[in-house]
């Protein structure tokens, strides 16, 4: 399992104005499985990905990427499992309007305080490719449709072979078509690259094509779904 949460609780806010955002959450996310977790506005979803993304800190419970228990490290320790074992992609992209699509994969690895060569730049083109994008490397985010861009955040969420990747409402921005393209993309992207991603959703339509789906509300996950595999 490369995703394992433990009875995670997570209370925000203080006072008379508490909220129990995360109530007992269990569940795990195989390498290579794409799980969808579904809820309406307010049901935790962002709370949820928060703290898989070692952003916040449960108020109680474990949260294990790999072998890593990342609920039990300090902040050094957490900001460098953060950069090397878990990819984000965001409702939208968040891609950095003056740099090319090539340039935004090689990036991450300059981030990771490498300076990028032959080797990165031949992983982000296949990247691409795999993803649509290859001859568009050139383009600046501004030159692309919402759905080419959600492509590029997918590439480059996966830049550094992360064990995890944790997606917040990728289609939201998104026509039902281009969605579900997307969501199927992210699941083919999984299984090819042994990932193992957690999406949230408010939308039920995109369950068809995720691997497994579980219910969100008032931060309690509800019933286990088999979603029906497009293919
Ligand atoms: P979702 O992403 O599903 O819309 P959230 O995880 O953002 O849900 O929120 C879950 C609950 O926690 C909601 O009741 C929300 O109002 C509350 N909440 C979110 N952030 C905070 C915060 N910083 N302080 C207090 N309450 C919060
Ligand atoms: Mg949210």
């Amino acid at each position: 399992m490369s995703l394992r949460v433990e009875s995670v609780s997570l209370v925000l806010g203080d006072g008379d104005q508490q909220v129990q955002a995360l109530d007992n959450v269990t569940f795990s996310v195989a390498a290579g499985e794409l799980l969808a977790v579904v809820g309406p506005s307010g049901s935790g979803k962002s709370s949820l990905l928060a703290v898989c993304g070692g952003l916040r800190k449960p108020t109680s419970g474990k949260i294990h990427v790999g072998d890593t228990e990342i609920t039990a490290l300090g902040l050094e320790q957490l900001t460098s499992v953060r950069r090397e074992k878990i990819g984000f992609v965001f409702q939208q992209s968040n891609l950095l309007p003056s740099l090319t699509v090539l340039d935004q994969l090689l990036l991450t690895v300059h981030l990771r305080g490498t300076r990028p060569g032959a080797a990165h730049r031949d992983r982000a083109m296949g990247l691409l490719r795999q993803v649509g994008m290859d001859a568009r490397s050139h383009r600046r985010p501004a030159e692309l449709s919402g759905g080419e861009r959600q492509r590029v955040g997918i590439a480059r969420a996966l830049m550094s072979s992360p064990s995890v990747l944790l997606v917040d409402e990728p289609t939201s921005m998104l026509d039902q078509g281009r969605g579900r393209q997307i969501v199927s993309l992210l699941r083919g992207q999984c299984h090819e690259h042994g990932v193992a991603a957690l999406m949230v959703t408010h939308d039920p339509d995109m369950l068809e094509f995720v691997d497994r789906a579980v219910h969100i509300h008032d931060g309690r996950l509800q019933q286990l779904e088999r979603a029906h595999a497009a293919h």
